[in-house]
C-alpha cells in the first residue's frame, strides 16, 4: 500500500463495525447466526434490536441480549483489536476510536474509556427502561450466562430491573429505532472528531447506521484520508476512493497491520 499521508500534527479517529469482531467470532448482523426464534417465529436482528420489540416482547428480547452477552464475554479480543490499543499509545492524543460494537472488546484490549466511544452502548451494562435516570448499571453478576434458545428463570427476571426505581432494566444499546444522543452515545463529539480529523480509518463496517456515514461523509468532504478496511466493498469503500483515500480488501486484522504501519508504528 501506498504510505498514508497524514500530517504529523492531525487527529487520527479509528471507526469499527461488527467485522473487526468477526476475527474473534462473533457473528456479525449479516450472517445466518444472526437470527432469533420466538414460539415460531424467526425475527432478524434489525427486527429485535428496536424499542418496538422490546415494549412488546421484553424478556424475549432480554434472552437474545444475554445469549449475545454470553457469546462476547466468550470471546477474546483478536489482533485487530490489540493493534488498535497500541495504536493509542503509538499515537497519544491524536487517537479516537468510535465503535458501533457493544461487545466490550476494545476496553478489554486495553483500550481506554477515555479514547473509545461506545456509540451503540455496551451489551455488558443496562439502564431503567423508564428513564428515571440515565445512570448505567452493570448487568449482575447473578444473570449467568444463557445459552442460545434458552429462556429467562423467573429469578433472573427478577434482578433485571433498574436499581433506582425497581422499574423494569433494559440493555444498555442503541437500538434501530432509537436516535443518538451526546450524554450517552457521544453523537456530537465523534462528529466533531470527524470534521477535525486529518485521517479517519473505517475497519469491518457495512455502512447502515447513521452516524458512522456522517462521520465518514464529513471527513472526505473535508479532504480528510478515509481508508476503508473490508473484504468486501460497500459506501465506505466507495466514498474513500472517490476521495483519494484508499478500500483496503482485506480482513481488519491484516489491513489494520498495513494502516499502523503507514501511521510509522512497526
Ligand atoms: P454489519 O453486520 O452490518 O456488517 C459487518 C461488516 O463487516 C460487513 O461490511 C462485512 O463485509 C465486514 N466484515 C466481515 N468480516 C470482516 C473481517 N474479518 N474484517 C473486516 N470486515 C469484515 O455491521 P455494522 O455495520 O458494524 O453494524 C450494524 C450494527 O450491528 C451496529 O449497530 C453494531 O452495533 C451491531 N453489531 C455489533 C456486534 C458486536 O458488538 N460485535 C456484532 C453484530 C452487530
Amino acid at each position: 500500500m501506498q504510505k498514508l499521508r497524514i500530517a504529523n500534527s492531525k487527529p487520527v479517529v479509528f471507526l469499527t463495525g461488527a467485522g473487526i469482531s468477526a476475527e474473534s467470532h462473533i457473528p456479525t448482523f449479516r450472517g445466518e447466526e444472526g437470527y432469533w426464534t420466538v414460539g415460531s417465529k424467526h425475527y432478524h436482528p434489525t427486527e429485535l434490536a428496536t424499542r418496538q420489540a422490546f415494549s412488546e416482547l421484553p424478556m424475549d428480547v432480554w434472552a437474545w441480549y444475554l445469549f449475545r452477552r454470553t457469546v462476547c464475554r466468550r470471546a477474546e479480543p483478536n489482533p485487530g483489536h490489540l493493534l488498535l490499543a497500541r495504536l493509542e499509545k503509538h499515537l497519544g492524543e491524536r487517537f479516537l476510536l468510535v465503535t458501533q460494537n457493544v461487545d466490550g472488546l476494545h476496553l478489554r484490549a486495553g483500550n481506554s474509556l477515555e479514547k473509545t466511544y461506545q456509540v451503540h452502548g455496551n451489551i455488558d451494562f443496562m439502564r431503567c427502561w423508564k428513564e428515571c435516570c440515565t445512570d448505567l448499571f452493570p448487568i449482575p453478576l447473578e444473570i449467568g450466562d444463557l445459552e442460545r434458545g434458552e429462556a429467562l428463570s423467573e429469578e433472573q427476571k427478577a434482578i433485571l430491573v433498574c436499581p433506582k426505581c425497581q422499574g423494569l432494566a433494559r440493555p444498555h444499546v442503541l437500538w434501530f429505532d432509537e436516535c443518538y444522543d451526546e450524554q450517552i452515545f457521544r453523537f456530537h463529539s465523534s462528529l466533531k472528531a470527524a470534521m477535525k480529523c486529518g485521517a479517519l480509518i473505517s475497519i469491518g463496517s457495512s455502512g447502515s447506521t447513521n452516524l458512522p456515514t456522517q462521520m465518514v461523509t464529513q471527513a472526505s468532504a473535508r479532504g480528510a484520508v478515509v481508508v476503508d478496511i473490508n473484504p468486501e466493498g460497500g459506501p465506505y469503500a466507495r466514498m474513500a476512493q472517490a476521495g483519494g483515500g484508499f478500500w483496503l480488501r482485506e480482513k481488519a486484522g491484516t489491513g489494520l497491520q498495513k494502516v499502523a504501519e503507514g501511521l510509522g508504528l512497526t
